[in-house]
C-alpha cells in the first residue's frame, strides 16, 4: 500500500504555487500535489484533496456521476416533538422568544 495519494482535484496541476513546480531546468512543470497519508487524513477527504479548491473543483466536475451513486428522489424526514416556544425577558424588559426543537427519541419509545 502506498503512503501517498495524488490530489484528485482536476485542476490541481494548473494552480500556480512554488510547491507544485517540478522538473529540471528548461523543462519545468506544475505538478499535481502529492498527499502523504497519515492517521489524521487517511480516512477523510484530506487524504484525497490538497485543499478546499481542489475538493470543490472535483465536486463541480463530477457532480452528475457522484449524485448517480446515491440519488435523492424524495425528501427524508426526522420525527420531532411539537416545537416549544418560550418567552424570555431581556434587557429593559424587552421580550424575546426561543423555540426548542427536539427529535423524537425512538429508542425509548419502543414498546
Ligand atoms: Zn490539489
Amino acid at each position: 500500500m502506498s503512503n501517498f495519494n495524488w490530489c484528485h482535484g482536476p485542476s490541481c496541476h494548473t494552480y500556480v504555487t512554488t510547491d507544485r513546480v517540478r522538473g529540471t531546468k528548461g523543462s519545468k512543470v506544475l505538478r499535481t500535489r502529492k498527499i502523504k497519508q497519515n492517521q489524521w487524513n487517511s480516512r477523510s477527504i484530506w487524504g484525497y484533496f490538497c485543499g478546499m479548491s481542489c475538493y470543490n473543483d472535483f465536486a463541480k466536475e463530477y457532480m452528475a456521476e457522484i449524485i448517480r451513486i446515491a440519488p435523492r428522489l424524495e425528501p427524508l424526514e426526522t420525527p420531532i416533538n411539537d416545537p416549544k416556544r418560550t418567552e424570555h425577558e431581556g434587557w429593559g424588559g424587552r421580550k424575546y422568544y426561543s423555540t426548542e426543537i427536539t427529535k423524537v427519541d425512538n429508542e425509548s419509545n419502543v414498546g
